[in-house]
C-alpha cells in the first residue's frame, strides 16, 4: 500500500501533476515548503511554486490528497528583516524624538511636536499643573 501511494505520487518530472511531484519525505533536498524556507530566514522572492509534495491524509475533516507547494532555495532569497544598523538607527531616532530640546533628558515619550519640549519644560513640573488645574 505505501508502495503504491509513493509510485503514485513519484513524479519527479511533472508528467502527471504539471510540476514536479514527490511523496511526503522524498523530495530533494533544495526543495522547501514556504515554512521551511522560513525557519533559514528566507523567502520564496520572485519564483513560483517549483514542485509539491503529495500525501494522503485523513485530517481537516474529509480523507483525500494533500498538497504542500515547495520552493527552489537556490532561488530564495533573505528574508527582509532589518539589520542590526537598521535597528541601531531607529533606535537613535527614536531616541532623538524623545530628547527634550529644553532640559535635554528623554522624556520616555516622544515629545510633542506642538511644544517642541517635554510636557515639564513646556507646562512645568506635573504637580504644578495639577494645582494649575485645581
Ligand atoms: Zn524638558
Amino acid at each position: 500500500m505505501a508502495t503504491r501511494i509513493r509510485a503514485r505520487f513519484w513524479d519527479p518530472t511533472g508528467d502527471r501533476y504539471g510540476i514536479p511531484t514527490y511523496p511526503w519525505r522524498m523530495a530533494p533536498p533544495h526543495l522547501l515548503t514556504l515554512r521551511q524556507l522560513a525557519t533559514h530566514g528566507l523567502r520564496p522572492g520572485g519564483q513560483g511554486v517549483q514542485a509539491q509534495i503529495l500525501w494522503c491524509s485523513r485530517r481537516h475533516g474529509a480523507p483525500g490528497t494533500r498538497a504542500a507547494y515547495l520552493y527552489d532555495v537556490r532561488f530564495a532569497l533573505p528574508k527582509r528583516v532589518p539589520t542590526a544598523a537598521q535597528l541601531a538607527a531607529l533606535d537613535k531616532a527614536n531616541a532623538a524624538r524623545r530628547r527634550c530640546s529644553e532640559c535635554g533628558t528623554d522624556a520616555g515619550y516622544v515629545i510633542p511636536r506642538c511644544y517642541g519640549m517635554c510636557l515639564d519644560c513646556a507646562l512645568g513640573p506635573a504637580p504644578a499643573r495639577m494645582e494649575e488645574a485645581a
